[in-house]
């Protein structure tokens, strides 16, 4: 049976153990995939103790994304430029990175039928999931990502990666920004409880809403977005089952059917 984990801290609640083994069994595959409690002091050491014991592959989530980065002797294209990992795939005695967030939020997208071509999209936040989305948005042909971010220094340096189509804006000037296609939250915001204050003008309704977290934490911004009038606001339960797939197919080449297990994690939701 091959190896597979999870590494995070905390990590309990991750639903990557269930997906992954939903996956495996629609394709007959044996694996044992687990959760890896690691804070990033701890996190070189149990990757290492991981693969001597003949992991295969990991998935990793907060606050390790970067740390990942480091650990990798070769990185993908899209992990380069997003400046995270979310995927380790073993080669040899090395690690291989790989960020499947970005491909996971486009292709939920697409399941509910939002447009990504010619689109003007609100990003809030520039961490490692708003660049993940960011660059994958761009490549996907957003005719315009505007960027706010609580620390606008990190914003700006996200928009300069960018390149066009890519800027920044304040809360004040948002309120003088016409209607978006698409605002997309990717703050942690929601996971502290804070209060979510809805940026734009009462007129400029945006079509479609997506909040990256899910659960509890995504509440107050989908409650504001519906609030604002947004035809469709979605959490990030189906791009985690779709980074997951992909990641799924990094490892073990065959792509799953997702359908069935989006079904299934709402009906537990
Ligand atoms: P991160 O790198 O730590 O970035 C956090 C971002 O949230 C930063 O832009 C930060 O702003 C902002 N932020 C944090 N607290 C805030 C607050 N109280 N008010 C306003 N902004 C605040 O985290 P990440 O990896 O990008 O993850 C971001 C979110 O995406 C999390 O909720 C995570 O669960 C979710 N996510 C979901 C999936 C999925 O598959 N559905 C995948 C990846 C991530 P500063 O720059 O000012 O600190």
């Amino acid at each position: 049976m091959t190896r597979y984990a999870v590494f995070g801290q905390p990590i309990s609640h991750s639903l990557s153990p269930r997906i992954h083994a939903a996956f495996a069994a629609q394709l007959g595959i044996d694996l044992d995939y687990r959760a890896i409690e690691a804070g990033r002091g701890a996190f070189a050491s149990a990757l290492a103790a991981f693969a001597r014991d003949g992991g295969r592959g990991a998935n990793v989530t907060l606050p390790l994304k970067q740390d990942a980065s480091a650990l990798c002797s070769e990185l993908s294209d899209r992990a380069r430029r997003c400046g995270s990992v979310n995927t380790l795939a073993r080669a040899g005695d090395e690690w291989h990175g790989d960020s499947t967030d970005g491909i996971g939020l486009l292709r939920d997208l697409a399941r509910h039928g939002i447009e990504t071509r010619g689109v003007r999209v609100l990003l809030l936040g520039a961490g490692g999931a708003a660049r993940a989305a960011a660059f994958a948005l761009a490549d996907a042909g957003a005719r315009e990502l505007v960027v706010m971010n609580r620390t606008a220094t990190r914003a700006q340096a996200l928009a300069v990666a960018l390149g066009t189509p890519a800027r920044t804006c304040d809360r004040d000037a948002l309120q003088r920004e016409p209607t978006f296609d698409i605002v997309v939250n990717a703050t942690s915001a929601g996971h502290a409880g804070d209060v979510f204050a809805w940026p734009l003008a009462a007129e400029a309704t945006p079509t479609a809403c997506y909040d990256l977290s899910y659960g509890g934490a995504a509440r107050a911004f989908l409650a504001a977005a519906r609030a604002a009038g947004a035809r469709v606001a979605l959490d990030g339960l189906g791009m985690l089952v779709e980074q997951a797939a992909e990641s799924f197919a990094l490892w073990h080449g065959c792509a799953p059917d997702t359908t069935p297990v989006h079904a299934l994690l709402r009906a537990e939701a």
